[in-house]
């Protein structure tokens, strides 16, 4: 399942359209069993919950398939609380001809890793897992202390269950991703308030040494992907609900510029030893953003070529964040992003942002070469950093969650501190 030029071919007539590859979002259920403090839809939250019919699910995605979706996500809540609809989404999928497909968990079925069944329920997950063409499954990690993340998710002995588990998933071909929310908690020390530029220093530091932490906390889990989660806060009304008023995620426009200089430049100690998923050309946009300065900034393209389908309606939006922007039942619905310029800076959700950065260059290419030559000639910085991304990425295989990762080849990122 690596990725070949044939796949880049078909999508050559997509970057004509000026458009990007299709990426949809969708949210099997809202129902979950963890208590997250970063999230809205833990489940000590009051609100009715929903789940999407299966009939409905098929449906969408044969819609997304025929709207040249080719990256599909199916998210939650918890969407392993409906294992059977899951896997029947994934192979509907596959059979669609989508190629990335992925969904995530909590891990609450590694918990009980001391009992005597677990290898066994660890196995029949593994091998239904194998049967499948998903592509990557991530597991919810929010910092380096295992035992401060099993408090703060409420599912006590799952970090050891994932140790114990990861060894058995790679017997059957599957490497997990480590997915870390990004909260306060990854911090290494104590944070202070930004009062100063002392005080930055101090916050970048604290910071960078949590993610050097987590980096090596998730190396020796046995994990081999990682992700970052940007922090999302909001106060209520999104359609998603996976973001939280709670200041665990919500950082000052200040702290932000530290928070993503620390995770930019823990990045490349780490790029030899894990397939790190976070793009740096993509920090540097956000970055830039919040200096106030948008140059080489390509903007989201949530809305144009990337939705997110709602548990509750099955319904389409722009993403999960832009309330109020109902697009209508997602089996019905038509992508026609034709000439819209990508330029919502909402939110930082990496979901969407991550992939507008990377494919930006690639779309700007078709649409506007001279803009492109202009941008490359004059912003020097961004293309080392995107054109170093995309290296990596092959050097990573695209991340393909069924292969082991390829240390030779990754080897040729190893910096020296
Ligand atoms: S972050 Fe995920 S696991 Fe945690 S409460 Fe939200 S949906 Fe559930
Ligand atoms: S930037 Fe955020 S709010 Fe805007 S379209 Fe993208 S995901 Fe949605």
């Amino acid at each position: 399942m690596s990725l070949k030029l044939s796949d880049f071919l078909r999508n050559t007539g997509t970057f004509l359209k000026g458009r990007a590859p299709g990426q949809a979002i969708i949210q099997l259920t809202d129902h979950c069993n963890a208590r997250c403090p970063q999230c809205g839809m833990r489940v000590q939250e009051k609100f009715d919950r929903h789940r999407l019919s299966d009939e409905r699910l098929f449906a969408m995605i044969d819609r997304a398939a025929e709207n040249g979706v080719n990256a599909i996500s199916f998210t939650g809540g918890e969407p392993f609380l409906h294992t059977d609809t899951l896997i029947n989404c994934v192979n509907r999928s596959s059979e669609n001809g989508i190629k990335f497909i992925r969904t995530g968990t909590n891990a609450y079925f590694l918990t009980g890793h001391d009992k005597p069944d677990f290898t066994d329920k660890v196995k029949r997950m593994a091998e239904r897992i194998a049967a499948t063409k998903l592509y990557t499954i991530w597991f919810s990690l929010d910092t380096w202390n295992a035992e401060l993340h099993e408090e703060m998710r409420g599912l006590r002995g799952v970090v050891k269950g994932m140790e114990k588990a990861l060894p058995i998933f790679a017997e059957y071909g599957i490497y997990p991703s480590a997915n870390l929310g990004i909260n306060r908690n990854v911090s290494f020390g104590d944070i202070p308030e930004l009062t100063s530029g002392e005080s930055k220093a101090v916050f970048r530091e604290s910071f960078m040494e949590g993610f050097r932490r987590f980096y090596s906390f998730a190396e020796n889990l046995g994990f081999t992907i990682v992700n970052a989660c940007y922090p999302m806060s909001a106060d209520g009304n999104t359609v998603y609900r996976a973001e939280s008023a709670d200041r665990i995620v919500k950082f000052t426009v200040e702290e932000k510029i530290e928070l993503f200089t620390a995770l930019s430049e823990a990045i490349p100690e780490y790029r030899s030893r894990l397939r790190i998923f976070t793009p740096r050309s993509s920090l540097l946009s956000l970055l830039r953003q919040y200096k106030g300065d948008e140059t080489a900034d390509y903007g989201c393209r949530g809305g144009i070529d990337f939705f997110y389908i709602d548990g509750k309606n099955g319904h389409a939006h722009p993403c999960g964040f832009r309330e109020g922007e109902d697009m209508g039942a997602y089996e019905q619905f038509e992508a026609k992003g034709f000439g819209i310029k990508a330029s919502c800076r909402k939110c930082d959700w990496e979901c969407f942002r991550d992939p507008s950065t990377l494919l930006g260059p690639v779309t700007e290419f078709f649409e506007h070469p001279a803009g492109l030559l202009s941008r490359f000639a004059n912003d020097r910085e961004f293309f080392r950093l995107w054109l170093e991304d995309i290296r990596y990425y092959s050097a990573c295989g695209f991340f393909n969650g069924r292969e082991k990762p390829d240390f030779t080849k990754m080897s040729r990122f190893k910096t020296t501190k």
